[in-house]
């Protein structure tokens, strides 16, 4: 579904350019949740925002379903850690919600449609009419999740989506983007610096090293499919599994492949 091909991203500025990712290539599957970690600066943000087609990648290629990423994807949704910043203060629930099938041209009714089903899917059925500010941070980030599952994408990228919620607030968060990936059949890759978190919602963790980043590992997490908080977190798999990626990740932070290549 998603091809990353050898990127390169160079931020070139006035009088310094930083190389943010060196050679980042892996692909994602149809219907696959891939979380993405890394040490702080390794360049996930940069990644997604050229998946999303925001930025330009300077050397490679992205493809969406075999299709070069050369702008936004139609098929494409980005739920990002700033849901303050990502919402209008001055629509309602609703109107954020139904904001981008209007400018994908989805008629009136369908459109009512998607956003019940979506706002009813994150337990926001009721607050449809209030104001993102009226609402706490986590029902804030709810609404951004309603907003893209109601465009129906093929995929879904989240840059450290819940980094700036309450922990309980956090868990049931996750809990929520697992039970939606696996009813809607999307593909998923989700950012975090949380190996925690990558552990438990991933199919397969991407450890990405320091910047100039290359991808360090390419985990496998095969814990049982159905997931809860307490018996998941529990398992001895999942503490091998987040051992092996702290390794990687304070690895990534000491050495780099990149810079030694
Ligand atoms: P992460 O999300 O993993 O913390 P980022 O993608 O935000 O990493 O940043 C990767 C590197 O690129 C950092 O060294 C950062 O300073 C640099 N960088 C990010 N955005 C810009 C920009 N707009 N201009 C120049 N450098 C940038």
């Amino acid at each position: 579904m998603l091809d990353i091909r050898h990127v390169q991203k160079i931020y070139e500025g006035k009088d310094r350019s930083v190389e943010a990712v060196h050679d980042l290539d892996f692909s994602v599957a149809a219907g696959e949740l891939v979380c993405v970690v890394g040490p702080s600066g390794a360049g996930k943000t940069t990644l997604l925002r050229c998946v999303a087609g925001l930025l330009e990648v300077t050397k490679g290629e992205i493809r969406l379903a075999n299709e070069k990423v050369t702008g936004p994807p139609e098929g494409m949704a980005v739920v990002f850690q700033e849901y303050g910043r990502s919402l209008f203060p001055w629509m309602t629930v609703r109107q954020n919600v139904e904001l981008p099938l209007r400018e994908k041209g989805v008629g009136r009714s369908e459109r009512a449609r998607l956003v019940d089903e979506a706002l009813e899917a994150v337990g926001l059925a009721r607050v449809g009419r209030s104001h993102p500010w009226q609402l706490s941070g986590g029902m804030q980030q709810r609404v951004a999740i309603a907003r893209a599952v109601a465009y129906e994408p093929q995929v879904l990228l989240m840059d450290e989506p819940f980094a700036a919620v309450d922990a309980q607030t956090r868990a049931e968060l996750e809990d929520l983007i697992l039970r939606l990936w696996k009813r809607l059949n999307v593909t998923i890759v989700f950012v975090t610096h949380d190996i925690d978190e990558s552990v438990y919602l991933g199919q397969r963790v991407i450890v990405l090293s320091n910047s100039p980043t290359v991808v360090l590992d390419d985990v496998a997490i095969d814990l049982p499919g159905e997931r809860d908080q307490v018996t998941t977190r529990s398992l001895p798999e999942f503490t091998r599994l987040r051992t092996n990626i702290y390794q990687l990740v304070q690895l990534a932070k000491q050495q780099n492949p990149a810079a030694r290549a």
